[in-house]
């Protein structure tokens, strides 16, 4: 182990600047009198197509600011690899994700008081949605006016994003102008986490007005790849550094944030995980916790392709003339737009309660391998995921160093009742029936994924394994509870330790019914308070 920096201890180190990690840099360090450490593995947040809201379509090829990460071979899927970006760079995936803003529906926190997750129930998250939200339309009982994450309606939207909307309502779903209002079902325009028509990560948030504090110091490039401890209180973190090793000391807590991967990675390196594998590795164990890593969800998603016959969609605007329209007039234009611009959250035949358990977001744009892969020609495509999936995954090391990515075991249709398969049919179906509506006719041209609008349910499911991929919400490897079995406690502190919490998506008991960013900000906003001991709101 390095010897410990000589720089003076810091009270607080958060490792990650990600969604949650920003959060609580700026709010640990409104205290004057503590110090905050905050360690990022990724670069400054320089990048112009991270703050160009459409530069997100070119951002999936910038591995400098992205862990790449790839799913171990998935049985229910064909045994394809399925790649999952995550944001490595200050603002973590809130930097490169689709802006859209979602928080899900009052029972989805409910559930996680139910199952555990005492303090976290709707009533008690409400209020730090509404602390961390400064919405553009205003503050109201649902919505916060002022907080730091500025969330607006998109400055330019493509027609094609028009007619998707009036194709739901020809199918019988109400049009809907605020997902996080006392409605979520139906179809409209999302709104973003943008300010000014660009992108407001958690970085541009929270981290810019806070970082001239003189108590807050923020490393960059700075790879965490131990915990260390003093029997089995938390006091410091070992990284990495222009190919140096720190060891940094915490007095009071080391906070992780490092995401729904590498937060378990981070504790499976630093001894806290199932003992028998922590060995296999060579790692000495602090403490034998058997679901760090497990209990993996995400949302597995579905994308129906289909040409245009007329050229209004993205696919043949010059990336470049886009960037000059939107930096020469004023952040306006398609620069502005987040590319899925609308969607929709629908209640299918098969849902068990009122909610709606299906997700739509429609891209006026031909997007197949997450826009890895151009295809020629014009056209449009609608993502549908089944929110609420039954099936469970798990992250796993594969070898002791942090250098070496972790392995993603998603499971993805692996319930043992078949029910996500069943659920992922109904998002296949009802896309190809919203392609079928009048409003697409003067659009409508051949099918391409999948090849043919007549498919039986047998050939869709066959499509749905060859071609479904993730729409990015991994969740719950470190999960919150009250049981002994859950990794973190209701107040996140680390099962077996002390001096130790984990702070990010990765405490989520299930998925909730939407995007993850805001509920990720409102689970930072919220830990602040308990890391604080102020009362919570
Ligand atoms: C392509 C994409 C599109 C998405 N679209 C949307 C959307 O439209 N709306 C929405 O609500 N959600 C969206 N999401 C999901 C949402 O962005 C994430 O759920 C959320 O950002 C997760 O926040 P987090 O704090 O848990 O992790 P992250 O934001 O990923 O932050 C983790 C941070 O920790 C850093 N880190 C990790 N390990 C270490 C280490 N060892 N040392 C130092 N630093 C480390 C990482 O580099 C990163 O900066 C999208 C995600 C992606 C990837």
């Amino acid at each position: 182990m390095p010897p410990v920096s000589p720089a003076a201890a810091f009270d607080y180190i958060i490792i990650g600047a990600g969604s949650a990690g920003c959060v609580l840099a700026n709010r640990l360090s409104e205290d004057p009198d503590v110090k905050v450490l905050l360690l990022e593995a990724g670069p400054r947040d320089w990048h112009p197509f991270i703050h160009m809201p459409a530069g997100l379509a070119k951002l999936v090829g910038q591995k400098g600011v992205n862990w790449d990460y790839d799913t171990s071979p998935e049985p229910q899927l064909d045994n394809r690899v399925l790649w999952w970006p995550r944001g490595k760079v200050l603002g973590g995936s809130s930097s490169i994700n689709a802006m859209c803003y979602i928080r899900g529906v009052p029972r989805d926190y409910d559930d996680w008081a139910a199952q555990g997750a005492i303090g976290w129930d709707w009533a008690s998250a409400l209020p730090y949605f509404r602390r961390s939200e400064g919405n553009s339309r205003g503050a109201d009982a649902l919505h916060g006016g002022d907080g730091p994450l500025s969330v607006s309606d998109l400055r330019y939207t493509n027609p094609l994003s028009q007619v998707f909307v009036e194709a739901g309502r020809q199918a019988g779903l109400a049009r809907n102008d605020d997902f996080n209002g006392p409605q979520q079902q139906g179809v409209g325009l999302y709104q973003v986490t943008q300010r000014d028509g660009a992108r407001c990560s958690s970085a541009v948030a929270y981290l810019d007005p806070a970082k001239a504090r003189a108590n807050l110091t923020v490393h960059t490039g700075a790879l965490a790849s131990r915990i260390t401890f003093d029997r089995h209180r938390a006091n410091g973190v070992v990284y990495s550094a222009f190919g140096k090793a720190f060891h940094q000391q915490a007095t009071r807590e080391v906070i992780l944030c490092g995401g729904a991967i590498n937060s378990p990675q981070l504790l499976m390196l630093s001894g806290i995980g199932p003992a028998a594998e922590l060995r296999r590795h060579g790692i000495d164990v602090v403490a034998d916790a058997a679901n760090v890593g497990r209990n993996l969800q995400d949302h597995l998603d579905i994308c129906t392709l289909q040409h245009s016959t007329q050229r209004v969609t993205y696919d043949r605007v010059g990336d470049l003339q886009i960037a000059f329209n939107y930096f020469l007039r004023g952040h306006s234009g398609p620069g502005s737009s987040n590319i899925a611009e609308a969607g929709g959250f629908v209640r299918s035949p098969l849902a068990p309660d009122e909610r709606a358990d299906i997700q739509l977001h429609f891209v006026p744009a031909m997007l197949d391998d997450h826009g890895r892969r151009r295809l020629k020609g014009d056209g449009y495509t609608l993502h549908a995921c089944f929110l609420r999936p039954r099936s469970r995954g798990r992250i796993a090391l594969a070898s002791n160093r942090a250098s070496d990515k972790a392995r993603i075991e998603a499971n993805y249709l692996s319930d043992a009742e078949g029910f996500d398969l069943k659920m992922m049919l109904e998002c296949a179906k009802l896309s190809r029936e919203l392609f079928g509506q009048p409003a697409f006719d003067a659009y409508r041209g051949a099918p391409i994924f999948p090849a043919r609008n007549d498919l039986s349910d047998t050939e869709l499911v066959e499509f749905i394994r060859a071609k479904a991929e993730t729409v990015y919400h991994p969740i719950g490897s470190c999960r919150m509870g009250s049981d002994e079995a859950s990794v973190v406690d209701p107040e996140l502190r680390v099962r077996g330790v002390e001096g130790l919490r984990v702070v990010d998506a990765s405490v989520m008991p299930t998925l909730i019914g939407g995007n993850t960013n805001a509920p990720t900000i409102m689970i930072a906003e919220r830990a602040a308070d308990l890391i604080r001991g102020l009362p919570t709101l």
